[in-house]
Parts: structure tokens; C-alpha cells; sequence
């Protein structure tokens, strides 16, 4: 009968899949099968001679031996865990393991067998897709970048201004808090196109917004709301804050001069400021927007270059 339990253990664990191993409590190597061996590169003879820390990097030897004594012993198998062995040729790789602790007749502990398992292929897929991830997540924040970004100029194209102004509405409504819009066009840029050429024209729509750009705080928003029209969205500012960072922004651009090869192109702008009415209940981002727009046309209407309150 003995021999048949031994010849069946031995069937088994020479049939199993994943490396079979078996250690005293000390953790001096007993008995493994080939998959095993095979693994480490040892011989069953050379294997005799180790213990299992002998072949686990330093890193693992505190996290195992609590696996040991919390969970083998404890209760007798621990959760399947994963560390690293050393092989005989030195080369480290990943295993997942599984123990189970053996009693004597006694009940006292007297050895652990442990199902392991080569995870290299496993952990080399892992890593590959959390690669694979990450580019990923990085071409999306890309994708969404640009689907928010005019490619000319930089600034927020018109459909994210919308997503934007509406957001800063709510905040200001909700803190009952001032908010200004100011809206602005260049002057008669139909003529500077016609002038200078369309590319010279993207330049000066490239410069203008540079120059309003720097005048700008981190909590203002701006953008394209359409040709070479802009919208600046001032949270906490009121009219009168607004009129002076237009009449910056003005001046700057009236000072611009682009070198072109027919000529040295400059531009002003007209500007449109309203105010945000928070006890206006329907008060609206089309509405501000409109509002806006007829400030800056009063602009055009007094001649140009200058910067109008509604
Ligand atoms: P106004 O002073 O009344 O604003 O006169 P304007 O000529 O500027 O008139 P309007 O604002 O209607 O004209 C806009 C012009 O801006 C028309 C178009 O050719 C030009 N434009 C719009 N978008 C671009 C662009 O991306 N690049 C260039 N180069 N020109 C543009
Ligand atoms: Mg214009
Ligand atoms: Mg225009």
C-alpha cells in the first residue's frame, strides 16, 4: 500500500504543470520535481544541499517569512503570492507560488509544499500593456487637447470656450461673484490680408493673441470665437479692472509691427466689454456673448481702435 501512495505521489507531482517543491521547516529542500529543477537549473543533488532563501534575492526574505508565519502556519496555506528566485546561473526571474504547510502525526509543523509557478511571459505581458496604456493615455490627453485648441493660434477654439464660459458662468453665479467678457475683432484685417497676403494676416492673428495672452492672468480664458475675433472671459473682474487690461491690450497691438515682404503690416483692435448681471436670472452665455458683440461694434461705430462698455 505504501508503495502505491509512493508511486503516486510520484505520478503526480512528475505530471503536474507548474514546479512542485517541498521544503523542511528550516526550508532546507527535500523533494521537487523536474518542471522545478528546470526552472532553477539545479540538479536534485546541488538542490539538496540549499535552503530556499538560498535562492530568493534578499528584497523577498522579510515578505516571506511573514507569508510563513501568518498565513502557512497560521492556518495552514497561504494566499498565492508572488516573489522572485535566483537561478543557478545566477539570472532572477518572477514566480507565483502557492503553499501549503505539512503536519506530523503530532500536529506539529514539520514542512511546506509549494506549487510554483514561472510568471516571466505573464509579468512581460503586464508590463507591456501598462505600457500600451500609457501611450494610450497620453495620445487621448493629446487627441482632446487638440479637439479644444484653435491649431492657429493656440487659444481655445470656439466650441471649448462655449464649455468653458458656461462653466465660469455657474461659478460666478453660485459665489455671486463678477465676472467681465470682452470681446475683440481686428480693424479692417480684411484689407490687411489683401495687403499683405493671407500668411502675413495669420502672423498678425498668431501676434495678437500673443500679445493679449501675456496680459492675461491664470484664471482668464481666452478664446477664438470666430475669424479674428476673440473673447476673454475675466472671472472676478469688473468692468472698470476689464477696460484697463483692454486699453493694455489695445495699445500693445496698436505698437505691433510685422515685417513682411510687402511691407510692415500693423493693426488695432476694437473691443467690447460687458459684465456679467448674476441677478439677471436668464442671463445667458449667447446673451453675454451677444452683449459683447454689440459692445465691440459700438467700438467700430466711434471709429476704430478703441475699446467700448455696454
Ligand atoms: P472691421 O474693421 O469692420 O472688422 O473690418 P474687417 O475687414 O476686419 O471685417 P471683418 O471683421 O468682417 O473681416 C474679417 C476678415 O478676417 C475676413 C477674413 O479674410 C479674415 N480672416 C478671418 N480668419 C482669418 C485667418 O485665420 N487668417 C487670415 N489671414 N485672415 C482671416
Ligand atoms: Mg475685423
Ligand atoms: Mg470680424
Amino acid at each position: 500500500a505504501l508503495k502505491t501512495s509512493e508511486r503516486k505521489y510520484r505520478l503526480l507531482h512528475e505530471s503536474m504543470i507548474d514546479g512542485f517543491v517541498s521544503v523542511d521547516m528550516s526550508g532546507n529542500f527535500q523533494d521537487c520535481n523536474e518542471i522545478y529543477r528546470n526552472m532553477l537549473g539545479y540538479s536534485e543533488s546541488e538542490l539538496a544541499q540549499l535552503t530556499y532563501k538560498d535562492i530568493t534575492p534578499e528584497k523577498w526574505h522579510t515578505v516571506e517569512t511573514n507569508i510563513v508565519e501568518n498565513q502557512i502556519i497560521k492556518r495552514g496555506y497561504s494566499d498565492i503570492y508572488e516573489k522572485e528566485y535566483i537561478r543557478k546561473d545566477g539570472t532572477v526571474f518572477p514566480v507565483e507560488l502557492h503553499t501549503v504547510l505539512l503536519r506530523d502525526e503530532n500536529g506539529t509543523p514539520a514542512g511546506m509544499w509549494a506549487i510554483t509557478r514561472d510568471i516571466t511571459e505573464r509579468k512581460y505581458a503586464e508590463r507591456m500593456i501598462e505600457s500600451a496604456n500609457i501611450e494610450l493615455q497620453t495620445a487621448l490627453l493629446r487627441e482632446q487637447q487638440l479637439a479644444r485648441t484653435d491649431p492657429l493660434t493656440g487659444v481655445h477654439n470656439r466650441r471649448h470656450l462655449y464649455e468653458v464660459a458656461e462653466h465660469e458662468l455657474q461659478v460666478a453665479s453660485r459665489y455671486e461673484q463678477t465676472l467681465s467678457v470682452m470681446m475683440y475683432d481686428i480693424d479692417h484685417f480684411k484689407k490687411v490680408n489683401d495687403t499683405f497676403g493671407h500668411k502675413a494676416g495669420d502672423q498678425i492673428l498668431k501676434l495678437v493673441t500673443n500679445t493679449a495672452c501675456a496680459e492675461l492672468r491664470s484664471a482668464d480664458v481666452i478664446g477664438r470665437y470666430g475669424g479674428e475675433e476673440f473673447i476673454i472671459i475675466l472671472p472676478m473682474t469688473n468692468t472698470q479692472q476689464a477696460v484697463q487690461l483692454a486699453e493694455r491690450i489695445r495699445v500693445n497691438v496698436a505698437a505691433l509691427n510685422l515685417t513682411t515682404p510687402k511691407g510692415v503690416a500693423a493693426v488695432t483692435l476694437s473691443i467690447g466689454i460687458v459684465e456679467f448681471r448674476h441677478a439677471t436670472l436668464e442671463e445667458t452665455i449667447e446673451n453675454i456673448f451677444r452683449r459683447a458683440d454689440e459692445a465691440m461694434y459700438a467700438a467700430k461705430q466711434a471709429g476704430r481702435n478703441r475699446s467700448e462698455i455696454r
